[in-house]
């Protein structure tokens, strides 16, 4: 009897039709299923998995939930880039004015943080007057002014996921393959992206504790991608350790800045060169990924980069006045930790920093949590880094209240500095995975 035939057949390890499980998250989002039957349906994917001709159903029928963002009066090839998630990695706020500077019209609609991990629209409102709601038209008529503009998710976006999301996250079945793969490329789907890059993370801050699982997942994203007639490729890149140098809002947005201006520290650049080249690539605008990295080199050096970003902040009524003069970010404390060690950055725990830096309100626990832009972690050093007792480790930027010694004790327990470099360095990219 429908619908416990459908989750029957999963529990016992079938390969659902496309019309069964069309119909199963229809009727889910419609409430006409209830949520505990769509949770062991949920747990029964979870457990057998789905075969990727099932997973491009579960996505598209996600993707059709909602609204479908129509970006053809766009001209160009839109290509949108999507991180699963990570710890300074404020990729998004360099890679997006940098592609829309080359030509690549950027048309995005980002998300929050959650937990741990930060989000381009919190970082985007730490910087005054900039709006995240735009009208849809208003939107699109930004990128065809000046090529960029980004704004929040409209919760009219793959419904199904949002209920899905938060089914999953009460019942221990968010980290599924098949389900982290719909959950992303409807959302892509939906938005309007004509290609999509994707950088998928591994280690001890991401979804995947390792790069095999990562492989995995990254593959059936691309090949989703391409039965849906959307080109992917997808970047497997390293968050064994944070990926830039800044854990909070304000600081993030410096750090872009930064990295604009030709200061962008080495791990983060890499994953920008990377995913920049590609995004070119798939955009039209470069041959191969090699001429892509030249020409990011270069809008970097030529200021043309900085420039785009500058005018998108201000197209989207945010102050640029500090932009080349000051950093953004102002807390009411700081307090800067130097090593008591001379040695070498052996690891740096991402996971554990991320958490402080939410506990200093830089993230939230629960959606509606509100959050302080300025607060935060400032790295110096970054992983592998030589280090001579003395030197700078961190800055921590605190509110009014915080315990800025004891929250300095804390992070320091996570830099860890040896006297010798014991690991055979790991490179921050990966690979990439195509079609
Ligand atoms: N990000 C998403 O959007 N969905 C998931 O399921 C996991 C990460
Ligand atoms: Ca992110």
């Amino acid at each position: 009897m429908w619908p416990i035939d459908c989750i029957e057949h999963k529990r016992d390890g079938m390969i659902l039709s496309d019309e069964e499980i069309k119909r199963f998250i229809q009727e889910y989002t419609q409430g006409k299923i209830p949520d505990y039957q769509a949770a062991a349906w949920l747990m029964a994917v979870y457990l057998k998995g789905m075969t990727d001709m099932e997973t491009t159903a579960l996505t598209k029928t996600m993707a059709h939930s909602g609204l479908l963002v129509d970006l053809s009066s766009v001209p160009g090839i839109k290509v949108d880039k999507h991180s699963t998630g990570g710890i300074a990695d404020t990729t998004t706020l360099i890679v997006a004015p940098l592609v829309a500077a080359a030509g690549v019209p950027v048309a995005k609609m980002s998300g929050r943080g959650l937990g741990f991990t930060g989000g381009t629209i919190d970082k985007l409102e730490a910087i005054p007057g900039f709006r995240t709601e735009l009208k849809q038209s208003a939107f699109l008529e930004q990128v065809k002014q000046i090529g960029i503009a980004v704004i929040g998710q409209s919760t009219e976006i793959a419904p199904a996921d949002k209920l899905l999301y938060a089914l999953r996250d009460a019942t221990g079945t968010v980290a599924s393959i098949p389900l982290i793969a719909s959950s992303i490329m409807s959302k892509k789907i939906a938005a309007g992206a004509d290609a999509i890059v994707l950088d998928v993370k591994y280690g001890n801050g991401a979804f995947m504790n390792n790069k095999r699982e990562a492989r995995r997942l990254a593959r059936t994203m691309v090949h989703i991608g391409k039965l849906a007639h959307r080109p992917t490729i997808a970047v497997i890149t390293s968050m064994e350790a944070p990926l830039g140098c800044a854990i909070g809002n304000s600081l993030e947005v410096d750090e872009a800045v930064e990295a604009l201006s030709g200061r962008g520290s080495k791990r983060l650049m890499q994953v920008v060169e990377i995913l920049g080249a590609h995004m070119l690539v798939m955009g039209g605008k470069a041959g191969d990924d090699k001429q892509g990295r030249k020409m990011i080199l270069e809008l970097i050096s030529s200021g043309a980069g900085l420039a785009k970003f500058k005018e998108f902040i201000a197209a989207q009524h945010g102050s640029t006045s500090w932009i080349g003069k000051h950093a953004l970010t102002k807390a009411p404390q700081m307090y800067t930790a130097v090593s008591t060690e001379s040695g070498y950055i052996t690891a740096i725990h991402g996971r554990a920093l991320g958490a402080i830096a939410m506990g200093m309100g830089a993230g939230r626990a629960h959606k509606e949590d509100s959050i302080d832009p300025m607060v935060g972690i400032r790295l110096y050093k970054e992983l592998y880094e030589e280090v001579k007792a003395g030197d700078v480790l961190f800055t921590l930027y605190g509110n009014a209240q915080a315990d800025m010694q004891d929250l300095a004790r804390q992070c320091a327990e996570h830099i860890i500095v040896e006297a010798e470099q014991c690991t055979i360095p790991e490179p921050v990219v990966y690979t990439v995975i195509r079609n």
